[in-house]
């Protein structure tokens, strides 16, 4: 009997790496853009799933479209960060949250949906409440779970934000601008692996500290025309809330991670005379002194950090 309880663990033991499901951080960038209501880069949204945690970081325009490309209801993503509440990366929340609640296969959330921001995230989530009153009403007679409708917001500060099921979320503050307090990243660890998301932020010493050692760097870049710079100071200041893809090489050469990916790509125009730079020249400049990984993001593509370290670019289904 004893042998066979040793064969017996012995066989587990072996089994074990097998049988358990793999401790796969995953990212997809639901959508890489900016404010520009463009149907190639949705606003910015970047779900992270840790093993079978899924986290959902902005809610930018078109988050729930891309949710569902993927086929992952809008009911199961149940906890939300907001990085700052610029609207861009806010506007897709309502959206989410009431589409998220309906019967329909897309939705069925039936527990309240977890919300993590600065200071200013528990006033919009009631503000959203009154302004989607009638519905929330009317459809609430129509039987959908109450606690599905029901938003738990929470005003963070910098330093641990979740930790549940292995999975630890850490918020730091970045440089946003002086006036556009307070803007945080993100960092989530999880079975020994790491992502952080910069969120809106210009060349931040902060971020490069808070990034040591992560596998993956999400990194937001911004750019304009010259001529467009030597004209504008509305656009020399939108510049200086964001980073250039010469100062993103400085920060990458800094935290060295295992990957960089460009998402929130600001590509600027403020005249309609002045077209705004091209996507592909965004890596050539980086890449200039910075000759480590690096991926120009583009919506749902996915990085998977787990027992392979794997990029892949959405494919459509027809279903
Ligand atoms: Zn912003």
């Amino acid at each position: 009997m004893r042998k066979l309880s040793t064969l017996l663990l012995l066989a587990l033991a072996l089994l074990g790496p097998v049988l358990a499901p793999a401790q796969t951080l995953k990212v997809t960038l639901l959508g890489t853009g900016a404010p520009i209501p463009n149907i190639e880069r949705f606003g910015p949204s970047i779900l992270v799933e840790a093993g079978p945690t899924k986290l959902l970081f902005d809610c930018g325009r078109g988050v729930s479209q891309r949710l569902w490309q993927l086929r992952i209801p809008l009911g199961t993503v149940n906890t939300v960060f907001f990085t700052h509440l610029h609207s861009d990366h806010v506007v897709g929340f309502p959206d989410l949250w009431l589409t998220g609640w309906l019967p329909g296969v897309y939705g069925r959330r039936a527990t309240p949906l977890r919300l993590f921001g600065p200071a200013g995230t528990q006033a919009m989530a009631a503000a959203l409440k009154q302004a989607y009153a009638w519905d929330l009403g009317v459809r609430a007679d129509q039987g959908p779970p109450s606690a599905g409708a029901t938003v738990a917001a929470t005003d963070i500060a910098a330093g641990v934000v979740f930790e549940q099921d292995g999975v630890r979320v850490t918020a730091f503050e970045v440089a946003h601008g002086e006036h556009l307090k307070p803007a945080f990243g993100y960092r989530v660890d999880y079975a020994g692996r790491s992502v952080v998301l910069s969120g809106d932020t210009g060349f931040s010493e902060n971020l490069i500290r808070a990034a040591q050692g992560t596998d993956l760097l999400v990194h937001e870049v911004a750019a304009a025309r010259p001529e467009l710079l030597r004209a504008s100071e509305t656009a020399r200041q939108i510049l200086s809330y964001h980073t250039l893809p010469e100062d993103a090489a400085r920060v990458f050469n800094r935290v060295k991670p295992r990957l960089a990916v460009y998402s929130h790509i600001v590509l600027l125009t403020t005249d309609p005379a002045v077209p705004p730079p091209a996507a592909a020249e965004l890596l050539p400049r980086t890449r200039a002194t910075y000759a480590g990984p690096l991926e120009l993001g583009e919506d749902l593509m996915t990085i998977e950090i787990g027992p392979e370290f794997a990029v892949r670019r959405f494919v459509p289904v027809k279903r």
